[in-house]
């Protein structure tokens, strides 16, 4: 059943976990805490994988020829940094390592660890790969609570990323606003951690944690600053998001003056579900049980998304997201049509758009070196600059070698500024947050 009704008490794991610990891999952190949390709430012994380091990238690069996408370099060097660890019983460990059949090497992700770790003599590591393919099958009869709690914790972890993004380059205490952002995850992680004795009460306990955290952060003293160019980012899910594989860049472009307002995690989501559909089509079942599911599944989550979100639309005015997700494919019609191509090259084409429309001063898009996506996009972003006024657009490729971005982001950032002089486009609202209206300066 897909919305059944839940019953108190702790849930047993489904009987491929039970008894393991399932490490997470360290997507953006906030989403990777929340999403542990919602493993622990069915029952599984979840936890994120440790930040990574030089040992990470020696391990990954050890145990990969060179061709491999940089974040299975990454997030494969981060599980064999847990398999090293001594004194653990290896045939207790599970990683999720996610999976799709999309246009590039991502769906080798599975196959690639599997081969490491059976070479390695650890051949009954048990890797979960949930996708639509398989119905999130791995999680046995808990799988719809699972992906319920996982999209809420989703929802929530994008609103707390905006939260910072939207407070830090203006605080007054270095360091106010990550803290804040972590005792709020802290807060949202017992949450969605728990058993609740209803999807109804789940989200009460969410929205009361959310109203929280709002209050925490509009009471955070800000500086005023009106003078900082608003930079989108967009690029490859696991490079834009995961600070150590590209270098911390959100931080750098705030500490060379820019404010940053990054993709959200749920936008992939949604056109995952938006593939799911036109596979469906494609495949003659649009009319099965399973696309009847798909379908009562993405009403559910935009209500939830909408229960979560809506609370924070004073804070978020002039940074709001298109009202549906397809506005994006349609704004990449001229550029990608989603019935053509597919991949998350299209949402970067879409949300570039997106943000030269609403006004931003420029747009970066990060990617690993060689990434499929990152070069069909590289090759579409000038025209996308011609036909949006010549807003700056920028690849930024990451593979561990970088060696000055700090003139790099400079650079970038002095075009961005030159754009704002010049643009015709209005800038986005100001809100309380951007114009430090409050408690600052
Ligand atoms: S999106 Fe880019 S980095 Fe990720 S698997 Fe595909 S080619 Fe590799």
């Amino acid at each position: 059943m897909l919305f059944q009704k839940q019953s108190p008490g702790r849930l047993a794991p489904p009987p491929a976990l039970a008894g393991k610990k399932l490490w997470v891999p360290r997507l953006q952190v906030g989403g990777s805490r929340l999403l542990a949390a919602a493993f622990r709430s069915i029952g599984i012994d979840a936890e994120v994988l440790p930040p990574s380091d030089e040992r990470t990238r020696e391990l990954g690069a050890r145990h990969s020829c060179g061709d491999e996408c940089y974040p299975l370099k990454l997030t494969l060097g981060d599980c064999l940094k847990i398999l090293e660890q001594p004194g653990k019983d290896k045939t207790n460990t599970a990683f999720l390592v996610a999976t799709g059949q999309g246009p590039c090497r991502f769906g080798q992700y599975a196959p690639y660890f599997q081969s490491v770790f059976g070479s390695l003599g650890y051949p009954d590591i048990t890797l979960v790969s949930p996708s639509f393919e398989n119905g999130y099958a791995d999680y046995g009869e808990s799988s719809s609570l699972f992906v319920r709690s996982a999209w809420r914790g989703v929802v929530s972890a994008d609103i707390l990323l905006k939260l910072l993004l939207r407070t830090r380059p203006y605080e007054i205490t270095p360091g106010s606003a990550d803290a804040l952002y972590d005792e709020s995850l802290t807060d949202l992680s017992r949450i969605l951690e728990t058993h609740h004795r209803s999807y109804a009460h789940q989200m009460d306990e969410l929205q009361a944690g959310l109203l929280r955290v709002r209050a925490r952060f509009r009471a955070l003293p800000l500086r005023k600053d009106r003078n900082r160019p608003l930079i989108g980012v967009v690029g490859e899910i696991f490079c834009r998001l995961n600070t150590f594989s590209n270098e911390d860049l959100a931080r750098r472009l705030e500490a060379a003056g820019a404010e940053v307002w990054m993709n959200d995690v749920s936008e992939w989501l949604w056109y995952t579900n938006d593939e799911e559909a036109r596979q469906f089509a494609r495949t003659g079942k649009t009319y099965s049980a399973a696309a009847l599911r798909a379908k009562l599944r993405n009403i559910f989550q935009k209500r939830d998304e909408h229960a979560l979100v809506s609370l924070f639309r004073e804070d978020f005015t002039g940074r709001e997201e298109p009202d549906d997700f397809r506005d994006l494919l349609d704004i990449a019609v001229p550029y990608l049509p989603a019935e053509g191509a597919s991949g998350e090259m299209i949402v970067n084409i879409g949300k570039a758009v997106y943000f030269a429309r609403k006004g931003l001063d420029g747009v970066i898009d990060i990617s690993p070196f060689t990434c499929m996506n990152g070069i069909i996009c590289e090759a579409i972003y000038p025209r996308v600059s011609r036909d949006n006024g010549g807003i700056p657009i920028r690849n930024f490729y990451f593979d561990g070698t970088q060696s000055d971005l700090e003139r790099d982001v400079g650079i970038f950032l002095e075009l961005a500024r030159n754009y704002r002089n010049r643009k015709t486009w209005p800038a986005p609202t100001e809100t309380a947050f951007a114009a430090g209206a409050r408690n600052g300066s």
